[in-house]
């Protein structure tokens, strides 16, 4: 039996967890210290002690914790693991039945009803990400669950909960036949070669698979495109594989060099033909405005936070001024792609910095399309922050 302690949140939160919030926020309590030693179960109560929701806690941004149950008489066993995680996998059928897709999200923390985790798949290779030492202290519940499931061929992890809430350098491998990296997965068609055992990141952002499809179908036949924040260039494949005459490809990391060019020879794509630059994209907006070059696409996906040796860039704060750079050099009657995976705000707000920008250079505009997470990407009612993705495409017209 696992030890769980009773605690009182204050009747704001005790509302809304019935209504169906999933964090249990750091205010909650008046001392911290109630919530026990990370990994503790919890069994919140509301200020006149009646059962609100069980759960665990956590630190996780400004959550303390999650909801794991408003059911008292649930028990947080390995079943509970057990009837989660197979929960989220029989939701997923349809992706695990299409032979033109096999990397998706499998598990998506809250939003498949434990928060703090998610389990990606990649063609049978299954990763899990820790985002708090509570949740990870709770690890031999889901593994234990994952080793009874034959389908599953190995597992690696991504402990994400340093002292900063970052990923924390180890050997990624759990269990199974580890597979030869690089694995290529594939993506409506595309190849895209992925690691799952070097460092934070694997190759591909799944979140953005919808946008990549649109790219490949809708965006592209014919034009100049520029891809900024380009890691290792998947939205430049999706671009060649669309029909563009030609990508650049703009991201300051040296490794996304061979990354990028990795991702173009897995699909048979001369790489020689596109345009690979490492250097900061404002340094870039300021060469591609000396040299005069125009472009028909412009797919524009910054990190939320970023820090090079010359500046910060905050999304929250900055992404209006960075659309004017990117409209700089968007041709008359282009189509920018403008993305944010920044939690702390909502798709109005993201509209307001990109009319903005608009306004700003006196150009007109007009939001012909919007994406938001795709549907492995299952997010929980009334969790605003668990929807993160914001999409615009929109064509600049004058
Ligand atoms: N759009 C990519 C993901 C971008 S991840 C995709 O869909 O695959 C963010 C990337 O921004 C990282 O690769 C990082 O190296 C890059 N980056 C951060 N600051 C930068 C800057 N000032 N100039 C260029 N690239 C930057």
């Amino acid at each position: 039996m696992m030890n769980i302690i009773s605690v009182k949140v204050d009747a704001k939160t005790a509302e809304a967890i019935r209504a169906g919030q999933p964090v249990i926020p750091k205010d909650a309590v008046r001392n911290p210290s109630l919530f026990g030693t990370e990994g503790t179960l919890l069994r919140l109560q509301d200020p006149s002690g009646n059962y609100v929701a069980t759960g665990y806690h956590g630190l996780q941004n400004k959550g303390a914790g999650w909801v794991l149950s408003r059911n008292e008489q649930e028990i947080i066993d390995k079943a509970f693991f057990s009837r989660k995680i197979r929960e989220a996998a029989d939701r997923r059928k349809a992706f695990f039945e299409n032979p033109d897709t096999t990397a998706f999200r499998v598990f998506n923390g809250e939003g498949d009803g434990i928060g703090g985790m998610t389990i990606d798949h990649y063609a049978g290779h299954w990763m899990v990400s820790w985002y708090s030492e509570g949740i990870y202290s709770l690890r031999e519940f889901v593994y234990g669950v994952l080793k009874e499931m034959p389908e599953i061929r190995s597992v690696h992890e991504k402990k994400r909960f340093d002292s900063k809430g970052q990923y924390m350098e180890q050997d990624d491998f759990v269990m199974g036949d580890q597979p030869d990296f690089p694995l290529i997965v594939k993506e409506n068609g595309m190849n895209f070669a992925v690691d799952l055992n070097d460092g934070a990141m694997t190759g591909i952002f799944l979140d953005q698979r919808d946008v990549r499809k649109a790219i490949l179908d809708e965006y592209v036949a014919g034009r100049r495109v520029l891809n900024t924040f380009s890691y290792t260039g998947a939205f430049s494949v999706a671009a060649v594989l669309g029909g563009a005459v030609g990508t650049v490809s703009v991201d300051l990391a040296k490794r996304s060099l061979p990354k990028t060019i990795e991702q173009f020879a897995v699909n048979g794509i001369d790489y020689e033909a596109q345009d690979i630059v490492v250097m900061d994209v404002f340094d870039y907006f300021r060469y591609a405005g000396r040299k005069g070059l125009e472009f028909d696409l412009v797919v524009l996906d910054p990190p939320s936070f970023a820090r090079s040796k010359k500046r910060t860039f905050s999304a929250a704060k900055d992404y209006a001024a960075l659309l004017e750079d990117v409209l700089a050099v968007t041709a008359k009657g282009g189509t920018v792609i403008a993305s944010t995976n920044h939690a702390g705000f909502g798709m109005k707000k993201f509209k307001t910095f990109i009319d903005k920008a608009f306004r700003s250079v006196g150009r007109k505009y007009r939001i012909v399309k919007e994406y938001r997470l795709p549907d492995d990407f299952r997010t929980p009612r009334n969790s605003p922050e668990s929807d993160y993705l914001k999409v615009a495409v929109i064509r600049a017209d004058g």
